[in-house]
């Protein structure tokens, strides 16, 4: 696998939910999360939810948003960060909300499903940092304002049912489609459209390593597979590239 990464000009990662659960991060789209205990994440974190029952969806979406911002990045993140300092990684997508690539010092990174980092008025569409509202979100458990107009202050994650960040997306095929070594961490490529990312790579020759504990639709496509935990693999891999052993 290093061998791969010494010989890359344009490497891509594109991760997923798995990359941050050692984080203590759960992926709200599994049932396995807890995050399902209370609530139907498809509803209550569904645009259509969020317009019926704001209540409920900030209530959902608090222990989450409080969990994010108490996570570390873990030796995966860091490592992700380290191969892009050293230029073997030129660009770094994600499917997560909670900012542990530029936690762990990464920068220019692509957050496909948007951010908990910040939230939009509902109503005049001003952006504002979530650090200034963390006492209304997550301690008081009030709903976030606008100090203009009142309206919602909406995370700028992306709820079901809602557009992907139209930016972001082209960011992240554009880079795909020039990259000719990916790296796909933590994700089993479920959550569409952005599965597709990795067709865009293949389409210029790219090679694919995939690091997961499932499989995935394109395992056969693959370079390298293996099925474990990135937050384990990857840091092993990177400590051998800066002893020189790798
Ligand atoms: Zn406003």
């Amino acid at each position: 696998m290093a061998s791969l990464l010494w010989q890359a000009k344009y490497g891509v990662i594109f991760s997923g939910a798995g990359i941050s659960t050692r984080s203590g991060i759960p992926d709200f789209r599994s049932p396995d999360s807890g995050l399902w205990a209370k609530y139907d994440p498809r509803e209550v974190a569904s645009i259509g939810g969020f317009v019926r029952h704001p209540e409920a969806f900030y209530e959902w979406i608090r222990p989450l948003a409080r969990t994010i911002w108490d996570a570390q990045p873990n030796g995966a993140h860091q490592a992700t960060a380290w191969l892009q300092q050293q230029g073997h990684i030129k660009h770094i997508i994600t499917q997560n909300i909670d900012g542990l690539h530029q936690k762990a010092g990464a920068k220019g990174v692509t957050e496909v499903h948007g951010t908990l980092y910040s939230m939009t008025c509902v109503l005049c569409g001003r952006v504002y940092q979530t650090a200034d509202y963390l006492d209304e979100l997550i301690l008081k458990g009030d709903i976030p304002r606008c100090p203009v107009d009142q309206g919602m202050l909406k995370p700028n994650t992306i709820l079901f049912g809602e557009q992907l960040p139209y930016r972001a997306i082209g960011e992240a095929r554009s880079s795909a489609q020039k990259a000719d070594l990916m790296l796909i961490l933590g994700t089993s490529l479920e959550v569409a459209p952005v599965s597709e990312l990795p067709r865009y790579a293949l389409a210029n020759n790219a090679k694919l390593i995939i690091i997961n504990y499932d499989k995935t639709y394109l395992d056969d496509q693959a370079t390298l597979v293996i099925n474990g935990d990135v937050s384990e693999i990857l840091p092993q891999v990177v400590a051998a590239m800066q002893t020189g052993k790798g």
